[in-house]
């Protein structure tokens, strides 16, 4: 295929789980796929080995960096842009179809905006962005002329059964949950959980912060904001359940009463590769087929006093405002908390409850607002965090 007939993508937080897998699953179609920007934020030589092997012109470094070592890492040619405004910088200005976010957390929003203000069509894992910005980012693609895709598995699926549907046909999203690794686990011992026990999740491999966010179902909260946003359904049209398989991605409910739903092992590379190909390349087979043998598909309902960030969310979702900025801030804080010895696991949930309990009923017109609600509510939930110290 001509280089100039290949579809040309930036992906932003290379290194990190969703990036690594991109990565991995676009090795089988670089016949069809140019990377032509690529981000990190502190793995810099990780980062100079994939853009030499993709033979990518331009890199971005939004963490810490030893200047001096930079020249010698990276191919001859290739322009490396420093920092948060370097990010920006090679967004906007390097052409490009695509860009995917995969950058963990709110430092991914101003990505976001910056891909959709330069008219390319955006894949994103950062959920964050449209929990934080809500119906701002729809808006915003709208006006823009570009398509946003979730690639995060439950949102991927449910955008494929919308689009096949129809929106009008559907009355309520069900978004499945594995339930994270102490969906069994006795309530009451739930403060001694270790950040260790945390971040091994049964199901899926990700990274930290998402990890501990699928142990507090806080993870699921988000992706019930992020639906509702997403898809413009109500939190009374929106339904989880728990699947500890996780196999089946989530369902659609038709106005007519059926159920359908999406069902393959759980592999990130999927909604990943569904997400960079768009409608236009008839993929090979990306994941293996599901094997019926000693399959066995369980749901039940979750548990809304053991896992109180899942019930907040919902209240999030329902009072929306700077509601869901809050949540989502509260959370990144609590945990990073809890990551640093500070917390005990049931207090991640207590800082974000308590956070909530200031009045954020404020509302936002664009990027700037968002950032200083989100500044303001950290602050408020780094002394409330404090306080358990
Ligand atoms: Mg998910």
């Amino acid at each position: 295929m001509h280089e100039r007939q290949k579809r040309s993508i930036i992906i932003l937080g290379c290194t990190g789980s969703v990036g690594t897998t991109a990565l991995k699953a676009l090795e089988e179609y670089a016949d069809h796929f140019r990377i032509v920007g690529l981000s990190a934020h502190g793995n810099v030589k990780r980062l100079s080995e994939i853009a030499r092997h993709w033979n990518c012109h331009h890199v971005a470094i939004t963490g810490s960096y030893e200047n001096a070592h930079l020249p010698s890492l990276f191919a001859e040619g290739t322009h490396v842009h420093l920092g948060k405004d370097g990010l920006q910088e090679m967004i906007r200005g390097v052409q490009a179809d695509l860009v995917l976010n995969a950058i963990a957390g709110a430092d991914g929003l101003a990505a976001t905006f910056a891909a959709i203000e330069s008219g390319k069509d955006l894949a994103f894992s950062n959920k964050e962005s449209v929990v934080m910005a809500g119906k701002l980012l729809h808006a915003h693609a709208q006006a823009h002329g570009v398509e946003i895709i979730p690639v995060d598995s439950e949102h991927s699926t449910l955008h494929a059964l919308l689009g096949s549907f129809g929106r009008d046909n559907v009355s309520s999203l069900v978004i499945t949950a594995s339930g994270g690794p102490f969906r069994d686990f006795p309530v009451e011992n739930m403060k001694d959980i270790t950040v260790v026990m945390a971040i091994a999740h049964p199901t899926w491999s990700m990274g930290p912060k998402i990890s501990i966010d699928s142990a507090t179902l806080a993870n699921k909260g988000l992706e019930v904001m992020e639906a509702g946003f997403l898809f413009d359904f109500t939190v009374r049209e929106i339904e989880v359940v728990i699947h500890p398989q996780s196999v089946v991605h989530s369902f659609v409910r038709m106005v007519n009463g059926a159920l359908y739903a999406q069902l393959s092992p759980p592999d990130m590379a999927l909604p990943i590769m569904a997400a960079l190909a768009g409608d236009s390349y008839p993929l090979r087979e990306v994941v293996r087929p599901l094997d019926f043998t000693d399959l066995t598909l369980t749901f039940m309902e979750p548990d809304f006093i053991k896992f109180p960030l899942l019930r907040h969310a919902f209240t999030c979702a329902r009072l929306q405002q700077s509601y869901p900025i809050a949540y989502n801030a509260a959370d990144e804080v609590a945990v990073q908390a809890f990551v640093d010895g500070h917390l005990t696991f049931d207090h991640i949930a207590s800082v974000v409850e308590e956070t909530l309990q200031s009045d954020w009923a404020i509302p936002f017109t664009n990027l700037d607002e968002i950032l200083t609600i989100d500044r303001e509510v950290r602050m408020k939930a780094s002394q409330l965090a404090n306080r358990y110290r």
